[in-house]
C-alpha cells in the first residue's frame, strides 16, 4: 500500500473554535483531506468583541454581528468616566454559539470532515505516522494522519502531550454572566457602547467589562489571583450597570492564556494554534483575532509540510506570528504589569485615555492591528505624556 493510501487524513485539526475552524477551512480550501474534531456541548465563555480587521481578513458576514459598539467608556476606580468615540468604525459583537458553529460549517462546506468527539491521545505507528485517538459516538476511534493542528484551547491536551515546554503557560481566569437586557433600559446603559472598568475591587490585575450584545449583555471580569472572587466582582459590576436584578441567562468562566508558548510545534508533525499556543493579547485579553490568525498560519505551515515533507516548515507559524505581533504583545504585557497594579495607577491610566493621540493610537492598533507610522510626532507626544504619567509628573 502506498503511503498516500495508508493515511486517513492529510491533517487532523483538534478543536473547532476560531483557531481550529479557520485552520480546517484553509487546509480544505487548498484541497487537503482534513478531519475537524471538536468536543460539542459547551458554548465558549467569551465577551465576543471582534475588530474590523478580523471581519475583513476572515470574511465574516454581517448577520453574525449581533451588535456594533461605536463608543467605549473607560471607568476609573474613582468612577471617572472617559468616553472614547470609535470614529469611522465599530467593534463587532458576536455570540460564540453561532459564530463558532458558522466557522465550523464553513470549513465543512469546503470539504473538511466534521466529527463530534473528544481527543484523548496521540501515538505513533511503526512507519512513523501519527495516530490520533479520540472518543466519538460512545466508542473509541483512531485515525492516521500526516499532521496534527492542536487548537483545543487554553488547557490544550495536544500541547501537553506533544510539544516541549507547553507547561510553562500563564493564565488569567475570566468569568462572565450573560444577562437578558431588560425592556426598560437601565439609566446610563447604552446598547452601542462597551464599558471597561479599571478598579482593584473588580479585578486586582485585569479589568471588568460590560459588553452589549443586542438582546443580551456580557458582564465579566478576570484575574490571575486564584483567591480573588470573580463572582463578587461581577455582582458589583452588575449593580453599577443597573443590571443587578435582570435575568441571568448563563454564568460561565474559562482560563485565558497570557503568554505565547516558547514553542508551538514538535519539529515533526504537530503545530499549535490559538489559546493552545498561548496567544491572547495581554492587558486586553483579546484572543479571537489572534486565534484565527494562528489557525491560518498553522494551516499554511502544515500545507508546506504536506507539499515538501520538510518538518521545519512548522516553526514558521510561530515565527511569522511573533514577527508581526510579538512587539505589541510585549508592550501590552508591560502595560498590564504596570498600569493594572494599583488603583492609583489605574486612575492615571484612565486619565491618559482622555488624550486624543492615545485614543487614536489605541484604536488604530486594536481595529486594524497596525501602528500608524505616518504620525511619528504623535507617537513622540504620547511617549512623553506616558513618561510623565509613569513618573507621576502629570496631574490625574
Ligand atoms: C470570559 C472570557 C471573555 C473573553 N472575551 C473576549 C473578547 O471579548 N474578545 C476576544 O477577542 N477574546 C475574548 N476572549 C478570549 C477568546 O475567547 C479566546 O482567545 C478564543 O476563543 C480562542 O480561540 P481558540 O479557537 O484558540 O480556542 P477555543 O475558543 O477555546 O476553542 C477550543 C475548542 O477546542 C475544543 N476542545 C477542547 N478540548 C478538546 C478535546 N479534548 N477534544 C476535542 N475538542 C476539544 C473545545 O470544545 C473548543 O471548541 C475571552 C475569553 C474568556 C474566557
Amino acid at each position: 500500500m502506498s503511503a498516500a493510501a495508508a493515511v486517513d487524513f492529510d491533517a487532523v485539526v483538534i478543536g473547532g473554535g476560531p483557531a481550529g475552524a479557520t485552520a480546517a477551512d484553509d487546509l480544505a480550501r487548498l484541497g487537503h483531506r482534513v478531519l475537524l474534531l471538536d468536543r460539542a456541548g459547551r458554548i465558549k465563555p467569551c465577551g465576543g468583541a471582534i475588530p474590523p480587521r478580523l471581519i475583513q481578513d476572515f470574511a465574516i458576514p454581517e448577520h453574525l454581528l449581533v451588535a456594533r459598539a461605536t463608543a467605549a467608556r473607560m471607568v476609573s476606580p474613582k468612577a471617572v468616566e472617559v468616553d472614547i468615540p470609535i470614529e469611522g468604525g465599530f467593534v463587532g459583537m458576536v455570540d460564540r454559539q453561532q459564530f463558532d458553529e458558522w466557522l465550523r460549517e464553513r470549513a465543512a462546506s469546503h470539504g473538511a470532515v466534521r466529527c463530534v468527539g473528544s481527543f484523548e491521545r496521540m501515538t505513533r505507528d511503526d512507519d512513523g505516522l501519527s495516530v490520533v485517538h479520540f472518543s466519538a459516538d460512545g466508542g473509541a476511534r483512531s485515525v492516521r494522519t500526516r499532521a496534527v493542528i492542536g487548537a483545543d484551547g487554553a488547557r490544550s491536551q495536544v500541547a501537553q502531550q506533544a510539544v516541549p515546554a507547553a507547561d510553562r503557560g500563564r493564565f488569567v481566569f475570566a468569568y462572565h454572566e450573560v444577562i437578558a437586557v431588560p425592556d426598560a433600559l437601565p439609566p446610563g446603559y447604552a446598547p452601542g457602547r462597551c464599558e471597561v472598568h479599571y478598579n482593584g475591587t473588580l479585578s486586582p490585575d485585569f479589568y471588568g467589562w460590560v459588553f452589549p450584545h443586542g438582546a443580551s449583555v456580557s458582564v465579566g471580569t478576570g484575574s490571575a489571583d486564584k483567591g480573588f472572587s470573580l463572582r463578587r466582582g461581577v455582582m458589583q459590576l452588575r449593580a453599577a450597570a443597573g443590571l443587578a436584578h435582570a435575568r441571568t441567562l448563563r454564568r460561565e468562566g474559562a482560563p485565558i492564556p497570557m503568554k505565547p508558548l516558547p514553542r508551538w510545534d514538535n519539529g515533526r508533525d504537530v503545530v499549535l494554534a490559538g489559546d493552545a499556543a498561548g496567544v491572547v493579547a495581554p492587558a486586553s485579553g483579546e484572543g479571537i483575532y489572534y486565534a484565527m490568525l494562528g489557525g491560518r498560519l498553522a494551516a499554511e505551515a502544515v500545507a508546506q509540510l504536506l507539499t515538501t515533507g520538510d518538518a521545519r516548515a512548522l516553526a514558521t507559524a510561530r515565527r511569522r506570528f511573533m514577527r508581526e505581533h510579538g512587539r505589541v504583545f510585549w508592550v501590552l504585557g508591560l502595560m498590564q504589569r504596570f498600569w493594572y497594579s494599583s488603583d492609583k495607577r489605574r486612575e492615571r491610566f484612565v486619565s491618559i485615555c482622555r488624550d486624543k493621540d492615545v485614543q487614536q493610537l489605541t484604536f488604530d492598533a486594536y481595529m486594524h492591528k497596525r501602528l500608524v507610522r505616518a504620525r511619528p510626532l504623535a507617537h513622540m507626544r504620547i511617549f512623553f505624556k506616558d513618561m510623565a504619567h509613569l513618573l507621576g509628573l502629570a496631574r490625574v
